[in-house]
């Protein structure tokens, strides 16, 4: 299975791909966590990458690109991958369309997670105020100013990915804002209609 998980920051994505991963054995492929990988290792592109992720912006297309498609040439990828993260803009699409028609691939499902923005950056209000209560540390880009000004980032350049994948008659839409549980159902039950 081949399958695109979009949805602003904090929407569960990552949550829900675990589950899928457990489910079906195929690997998550998440751009932030290559991303958070290459900066802990100080590598070029984590070098490069790292301001503008700490400032809540998008890294670019190429260096994202680049990742991706060396990530999807691996073996472990050959069955099917969850992209977490990945498309974030319209060019990203594009060229991960690209990629898997150079393969003869198709994506078999791409499922937005629909979440109400305000609710969500309460939600990261009351995680960074229940940390700081507790002593540790809030993650750099999920401090609230930086989350605001990912979604920002989020409404600006990747808002628009979904009505890209609907035109092509591939979206799928199901609520984010409901329990873990529920939503793991809505995703099972959006895989199975492909
Ligand atoms: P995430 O954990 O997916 O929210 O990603 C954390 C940060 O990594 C984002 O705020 C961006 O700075 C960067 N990033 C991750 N994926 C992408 C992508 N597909 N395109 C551009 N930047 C990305």
């Amino acid at each position: 299975m081949r399958l695109v998980l979009l949805g602003p920051p904090g929407a569960g994505k990552g949550t829900q791909a675990q589950r899928l991963v457990e489910r079906h054995g195929i690997v998550q492929l998440s751009t932030g966590d290559m991303l958070r990988a290459a900066v802990k290792a100080e590598t070029p592109i984590g070098l490069k990458a790292k301001e503008v992720m700490e400032a809540g912006g998008l890294v670019s297309d190429e260096i994202v690109v680049g990742i991706i498609a060396d990530r999807l040439a691996e073996a472990d990828a050959q069955n099917g991958f969850i992209l977490d993260g990945f498309p974030r803009t319209v060019a990203q699409a594009e060229a991960l369309d690209k990629m898997l028609a150079d393969k003869g691939l198709e994506l078999d499902a791409v499922v937005e997670l629909v979440v109400d923005q305000g609710k969500l950056v309460d939600r990261i209000i009351n995680r960074a105020a229940e940390a700081k209560a507790k002593g540790e540390a809030v993650r750099k880009d999920d401090d609230p100013e930086v989350f605001k000004t990912r979604l920002e980032a989020y409404n600006r350049d990747t808002a628009i990915v979904a009505p890209y994948y609907k035109t092509k008659g591939q979206l799928q839409q199901i609520d984010g804002m409901a329990a873990i549980d529920e939503v793991a159902r809505a995703l099972d039950a959006a895989l199975t209609k492909n």
